[in-house]
């Protein structure tokens, strides 16, 4: 008897999905480049269903037709190689899988140059980590909806549940899934630096320790908020380290490994406002700056009243801080809206850009579990886009507008302090930046084209009449 569902690529990801599979009742194959790996994986498993395999040879011919090949190697050009070699065994008809983090642009690349062999191929975005391919991954499949339907039954049983639902479902043609998971990786940048926000004003501004911190987050996972982003951060808060808290002694430049890039690159490239996204990227970048922030401490510090790091000039003692908890809370969580508004806005414009079909309420019910941005409120996301399916803007829907409306005077109260004070929170400034944007249907752009006018007779349109108009501009005015 063949076997259902090959895995090439045993690192962290592909072993722990196939073992994922053979939990499930699969019959498993599997196969690495490095063949001394197959044999450790297989001892890893206690159970029935993994089989290994030392060619590729071998591995193609194990699995049943159409048969189905799920590549978890690196991205980029050893996905490419990979697929090269499989090309000598497999047969029309049959389907690869992409589940690594691969760039959309390539799925789509592949895709056509598989379809003309009479090869299906799925790009899957993958999310969740070691523990999610284990025991459950969110799972975004894009490619052909016939070649989906092959794998559809395997994926959903093998995908996190939510709310008894599988957090899988097909997103749309050739490089949509990969596409869908590169914005939820700028999501969970803008989610996570969000959160460090909070815990920065609540430290500074409120003087409260970290077990006090742990509270207010513990609290605030049964609200709202609740995520798994807060449970874990009010986990950490409360972790030791002997007698001190470990995240203390946690050096303050953030790591990444590039995937907030490709979202906010595409987000230019489409034309569309990720500010809370590119905030989150900023602070990375400005957090590994931590010689240079000294220097600027020095230059700087002083006039703001800070001194070795610490705000010197704040007075915590005076500050509300069930006040203050409220304003963080309610800003938190406005901000967080508009950072999922603007990633589901780069997925609205994906889909003319790229003749995709998308459909946001179940995009949002995907990231419901197995994800890093899991949360309650994906919920209401998912509501409000199946209430106002067609809506320009997720801040647009009746659901969220009436949430920000009413936490707006908290969030611009909280804003002005932390500004106030030389209280950095990029990512929150950017997000009520962007309400603001919205939240007059004039601006100062006449200026701008009135200037391009001037120096590059780029013309302008006018308010007052129709038509494309160029102004020999005065140079004596
Ligand atoms: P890595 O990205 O570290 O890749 C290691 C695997 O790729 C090994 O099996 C390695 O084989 C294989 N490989 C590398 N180069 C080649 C090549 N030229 N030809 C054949 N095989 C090659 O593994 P991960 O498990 O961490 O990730 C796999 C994919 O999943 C990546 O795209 C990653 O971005 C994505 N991903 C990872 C997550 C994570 O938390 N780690 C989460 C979600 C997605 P060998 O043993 O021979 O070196």
């Amino acid at each position: 008897m063949k076997n259902n569902i090959g895995v090439i690529g045993l690192s962290v990801m592909g072993k722990n999905l196939a073992f994922n599979f053979a939990d499930n009742g699969y019959k498993v194959s599997i196969f690495n480049r490095t063949i001394a790996v197959v044999d450790t994986v297989k001892r890893e498993y206690a159970g029935e269903n993994i089989y290994p395999t030392y060619s590729l040879k071998e591995f193609v011919g194990s699995l049943e037709k159409p048969r189905r090949v799920f590549i978890m190697v690196k991205s980029g050009q050893p996905v490419d190689s990979m697929i090269q070699q499989l090309l000598d065994y497999v047969e029309e008809g049959d389907i690869i899988i992409d589940g690594g983090n691969s760039y959309f642009k390539d799925t789509t690349r592949r895709t056509k140059e598989l379809s003309e062999r009479g090869i299906n191929f799925i790009g899957a975005g993958i999310s969740g980590g070691e523990e999610g391919a284990r025991f459950g991954p969110a799972i975004m499949p894009g490619g052909k909806k016939e070649a989906y339907d092959y794998v559809s039954e395997m994926f959903e049983r093998i995908s996190a549940k939510a709310y008894g639902e599988p957090c899988c479902r097909y997103i749309s043609e050739n490089g949509a899934g990969h596409y869908v998971k590169m914005v939820h990786n700028g999501i969970e940048y803008a989610d996570m630096q969000l959160i460090s926000e909070a815990y920065w004003i609540l430290k500074n501004l409120g003087g409260m320790d970290n077990k006090e911190m742990q509270e207010v987050f513990k609290a605030w996972n049964k609200s709202e908020l609740e995520s798994y982003l807060i449970e874990i951060t009010s986990n950490i808060l409360g972790e030791k380290d002997g007698d001190d808290y470990l995240l203390d002694k946690i050096l303050d430049k953030a790591s990444q490994k590039g995937t907030g890039k490709w979202t906010n690159l595409e987000a230019i490239n489409l034309g569309v406002d990720i500010s809370v996204i590119t905030s989150a990227l900023n602070a990375r970048f400005m957090s590994n700056l931590k010689d240079e922030r000294k220097i600027g401490e020095k230059l700087f510090g002083e006039s703001l009243g800070i001194y070795n790091g610490q705000f010197k000039s704040i007075d915590t003692s005076t500050i509300d801080r069930e006040l203050l908890v409220r304003l963080v809370k309610n800003s938190l969580y406005i901000s967080k809206i508009v950072a999922y508004a603007q990633g589901f806005k780069l997925l609205l414009s994906a889909q003319k850009e790229y003749g995709w079909k998308l459909n946001f309420s179940e995009i949002a019910k995907i990231f419901r579990g197995g994800c890093i941005i899991r949360a309650k409120f994906l919920n209401d996301i998912s509501d409000a886009f199946l209430k106002d399916g067609d809506i320009d803007n997720l801040i647009f829907t009746d659901i969220f507008s009436e949430e920000i409306r009413e936490r707006m005077d908290d969030f611009r109260d909280l804003m002005s302090r932390v500004v106030a004070l030389g209280i950095p929170a990029n990512a929150m400034n950017s997000a009520l930046g962007y309400i603001y944007s919205y939240s007059n249907g004039n601006s100062s752009a006449n200026l701008i084209q009135a200037q391009r006018d001037y120096f590059g007779a780029h013309t302008f349109e006018r308010i007052d009449k129709e038509g494309v108009y160029h102004n020999e501009w005065n140079n004596e005015n």
